[in-house]
C-alpha cells in the first residue's frame, strides 16, 4: 500500500504523540522545542529506513535506524553514542517498536511482535512504553 511521507507522519504524529510522556495536557509537545523531536525532525530518513527492512526482527530496524538516521543526526557522537538515547529521550529510539508497528500497518505489511521475547534492555532504551504493546 502506498502512502505519501505526510500521510504516514500523520498515522505516526497520531499515535506516538499520543502516548509520549513529552505530550502535555493540552495536548502538544513538552519538549522545549518541539522541532527538535528526533523522529519528526528527521522523518523522512526514518521513514525510508524502516520502509527498507522486512523482519520481524526488531534488532534490523534498530541497525537500520541507527545507520540511516542516527548518523545524520545532530545528537550522535562521533563514537556513535548518544546522550539523548542514554536518557531515553528520544522519542524515535523509546518508541521505536511502536513506530515500526504503525509505518508497517500503514503500508500493509505486519509485524510479528511475538519474536520479541529475547530482546534484552540494551539499545532500545524505553522498553517500557515500546512494551504496552
Ligand atoms: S517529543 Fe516527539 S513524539 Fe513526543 S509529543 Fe513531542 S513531537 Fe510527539
Ligand atoms: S537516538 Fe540519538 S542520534 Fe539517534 S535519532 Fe535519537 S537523538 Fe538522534
Amino acid at each position: 500500500m502506498d502512502r505519501s511521507l505526510a500521510e504516514l507522519e500523520a498515522i505516526v504524529r497520531k499515535r506516538i504523540c499520543n502516548l509520549c510522556t513529552e505530550r502535555t495536557v493540552a495536548g502538544g509537545c513538552g519538549l522545549e522545542e518541539p522541532t527538535s523531536c528526533a523522529l519528526f525532525r528527521l522523518f523522512p530518513q526514518v521513514a525510508q529506513a524502516i520502509q527498507s527492512v522486512s523482519s520481524d526482527d526488531i534488532h534490523q530496524y534498530i541497525e537500520a535506524i541507527r545507520t540511516n538516521v542516527c548518523s545524520v543526526c545532530h545528537e550522535q557522537q562521533r563514537d556513535g553514542s548518544c546522550e539523548t538515547r542514554q536518557m531515553v529521550q528520544c522519542a524515535l529510539d523509546a518508541y521505536l517498536l511502536l513506530v515500526v508497528d504503525a509505518i508497517e500497518e500503514a503500508t500493509g505489511k505486519t509485524f510479528n511482535k511475538s519474536n520479541l521475547g529475547g530482546l534484552g534492555a540494551g539499545s532500545l532504551t524505553g522498553l517500557g512504553p515500546q512494551m504496552q504493546l
